[in-house]
């Protein structure tokens, strides 16, 4: 639906795929589409064409259409009715993996360093790229090449990575202690740029930006929570909202109150387990509405659900303002959420690459297929060529197989004695199989009932339940950031906007790749989207954004996108329609995987079996990875499953 300000902000710039995307005829717009993408719809050698880049696609990317189409006719019962008969490849592997995520590429790495390099694996991928979460995406502006990250973002996790997890990491010859030689730390400070708030005027009656006194919530700069008297003076002064909620706010970061007097730590921890933080501010802090508005999307990137589904307890863990006076024991109480536990030495193995963990992918597409990616250090890996062409050849060792989607994984005979395992995949309207002596299914646990004939019940029930939460990371490529510099903004916290997150890009160069160092020169703006609705219990929030990323068409994300930049730094000169050369948004309704959480999963609190070890027993030849088998929505999880199922095979 078009807008009246449509022209104003650019949205007849001619920069998207947004025809295309949106599904209709193609018009006008078809003159930018790569050509490889209109061979998509017919191609089953798509990835041989000599232009098949996909980091470099923008418009709607993340699960992008093509992606997922397959799997919804699946879970709608129709697929089958016009799957045809599948052609038999006579290909015959000794593993064949679902998923060309960091699960997947890991659990090939695995069975080859167990089983000899010569065994022969074969990686099935439904999106055009590997990495899953760990997408890279590039842009080219005024003849600079700029990399972002579409996805998993850095080498972090709450706790320490294990030594599986850094084994992998230092194999592939990532030195985490020397980012610091990378990361122009104090870039953006050194032009007076600090982390803001944007008030909206839907709600907060005006569109202000103001200088946030706290980084709570929004943006991935990796500042941390640290207090500012003289922001934090400045924040009083022109915030857009009552003198009451300001009172309030600044109670609740300065007063030191005990909120249950005369309880235990631990009896106090087993409340605040069971209880909002939004209502913990409300019915025990008595803050007003407006402070609830400003916090209510501050864990959205680390939970992606608002202070209404976050405990009290977690929102302690995660530091928030409050606590100071309830003398609570440092000691994790029960039931916490893993991200909520603080730990010094996780905190410190933190590393972050311009694409995220997608150069982990690269860097293990490497070991797999060497001549897949070029080059041969971990500096030259960011800029370094993807030969896709290469990755999936006849009598290679390791085969990555793209826009191939497992739509069938059964045993041939009982799954207690068969000797292999018959896969059946979908690839550009046609089905095939092969078969392998095993099988480690490294994809979204959501998906395997559909797929894996004749698991137990109980363990299908375990799967399903282990709904992701969904996200929008958005890379916006601006010709420059003298607006950011004019208002002194290197992040926005946007707690009623669609984007509730929006940073400058992390300032890393490594090898031949430089960051953007000046305001004058083009750069990509970072934001972020948790498509939740506050009120519903975790899981039906984090279904109902997932239709509602599904149901959102391009256009009217670019519209949101292009109406939040101007109204949060118009006033710094920014123009959407001259200063946006390229959108890309990554759209994951299948994002983190589900972390158990005290106020919705009672067995967290209770203890007992969890979900997530039901869904991955091993069920006869066929092993579960992936980091919803962890129930932990980071890297190392994703690498520890890989090696827990690929342990499954050498034990039989
Ligand atoms: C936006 C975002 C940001 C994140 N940021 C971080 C971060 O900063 N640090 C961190 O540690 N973690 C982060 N994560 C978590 C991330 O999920 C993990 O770190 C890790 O990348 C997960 O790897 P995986 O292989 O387990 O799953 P995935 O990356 O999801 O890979 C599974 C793959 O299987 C494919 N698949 C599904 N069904 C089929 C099928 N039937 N046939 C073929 N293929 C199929 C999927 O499409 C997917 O590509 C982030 C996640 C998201 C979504």
């Amino acid at each position: 639906m078009r807008d009246s300000r449509d022209k104003e902000i650019g949205m007849d710039c001619r920069i998207t795929r947004r025809d295309f995307l949106n599904g209709m005829a193609l018009t006008a717009g078809a003159a930018i589409v790569p050509s490889f993408l209109f061979a998509f719809e017919r191609r089953v050698d798509a990835e041989q064409s000599g232009n098949y880049y996909p980091p470099a696609l923008t418009g709607l990317r993340g699960s992008h259409p093509g992606s997922f189409e397959t799997v919804h006719s699946l879970r709608d019962g129709t697929f089958w009715e016009q799957a045809g008969t599948p052609e038999d490849t006579g290909e015959h592997y000794d593993l064949v993996i679902v998923g060309g995520g960091i699960s997947g590429l890991s659990a090939a790495h695995f069975f080859r360093k167990a089983a000899g390099p010569n065994t022969r694996v074969l990686i099935l991928e439904n999106h055009d790229d590997f990495g899953g979460h760990a997408k890279r995406n590039e842009f080219t502006v005024a003849n600079r090449r700029m990399i972002g990250y579409g996805g998993t973002y850095s080498i972090e996790s709450p706790a320490p990575y294990s030594p599986v997890a850094k084994g992998v990491i230092e194999e592939l010859g990532i030195d985490v202690a020397a980012y610091r030689k990378y990361v122009s730390r104090g870039l953006y400070r050194s032009f007076g740029l600090t982390p803001n708030i944007f008030f909206n005027k839907e709600t907060f009656g005006t569109d202000k930006l103001v200088v946030n006194p706290l980084v709570v919530g929004g943006g991935e700069t990796g500042e941390r929570m640290v207090p500012n008297p003289e922001r934090w003076k400045r924040f009083l002064a022109d915030a857009p909202i009552s003198e009451k909620a300001k009172r309030d706010y600044d109670r609740l970061h300065h007063e030191s109150k005990d909120y249950f007097p005369g309880l235990t730590s631990g009896e106090k921890k087993a409340r605040l387990a069971r209880m909002s933080y939004a209502k913990f501010l409300t019915d025990l802090v008595g803050v007003d509405e407006d402070v609830v508005k400003i916090l209510q999307a501050a864990p959205h990137d680390t939970f992606g659900l608002g202070i209404d589904a976050v405990a009290a307890q977690d929102a302690w863990g995660m530091g928030y303002p409050g606590f100071s006076g309830m003398k609570l024991d440092p000691t994790p109480g029960k039931g916490m959420n893993r991200d909520a536990i603080p730990n010094e030495e996780a905190e410190r193995y933190f590393f972050h690459f311009p694409d995220g963990n997608a150069t982990i992918a690269r860097l293990l597409i490497r070991k797999l297929v060497p001549d897949g990616i070029s080059g041969n250090s971990t500096t030259d890996v960011v800029t370094a060529g993807t030969n896709y062409e290469k990755l999936d050849r006849s009598g290679q060792p390791v085969r990555i197989r793209l826009n191939s989607t497992a739509v069938r994984v059964k045993h041939n005979g009982d799954p207690g004695s068969a000797k292999e395992v018959e896969v059946t995949y979908a690839r550009f309207g046609k089905t095939y199989t092969v078969r392998a002596a095993h099988c480690i299914l490294a994809c979204w646990h959501v998906v395997i009932p559909y797929i894996c004939d004749g698991l137990p019940e109980k363990q299908k029930q375990a799967l399903y339940s282990a709904t992701k939460v969904p996200l929008l990371y958005t890379n916006v490529a601006i010709n420059n950031w003298e607006a950011f510099q004019k208002l002194g903004v290197s992040s926005v916290y946007a707690p009623g906007s669609y984007h509730t997150g929006c940073t400058l890009d992390v300032p890393v160069s490594i090898g031949d790749y430089h960051c953007s160092q000046r305001p004058d020169q083009p750069i990509v703006v970072h934001m972020m989207k948790t498509p939740c609705q506050a009120g519903l219990p975790a899981r039906d929030q984090h279904r109902a954004g997932r239709v509602e990323l599904f149901e959102t068409t391009f256009e009217t994300m670019e519209r949101n996108i292009r109406d939040q930049l101007v109204r949060m730094v118009g006033p710094g000169g920014f123009d959407p329609a001259r200063d946006i050369t390229a959108i890309t948004v990554n759209r994951w309704p299948h994002g983190y995987a589900y972390e158990y959480n005290s106020l919705w999963d009672e067995f967290w609190l209770e203890g007992g079996e969890t979900p997530c070890e039901v869904a991955r027993k091993k069920f006869g030849r066929i092993s579960i990875a992936n980091s919803d088998a962890g129930a932990y929505a980071y890297t190392d999880e994703a690498i520890n499953q890989a090696w827990r199922a690929v342990g499954e095979i050498a034990k039989g």
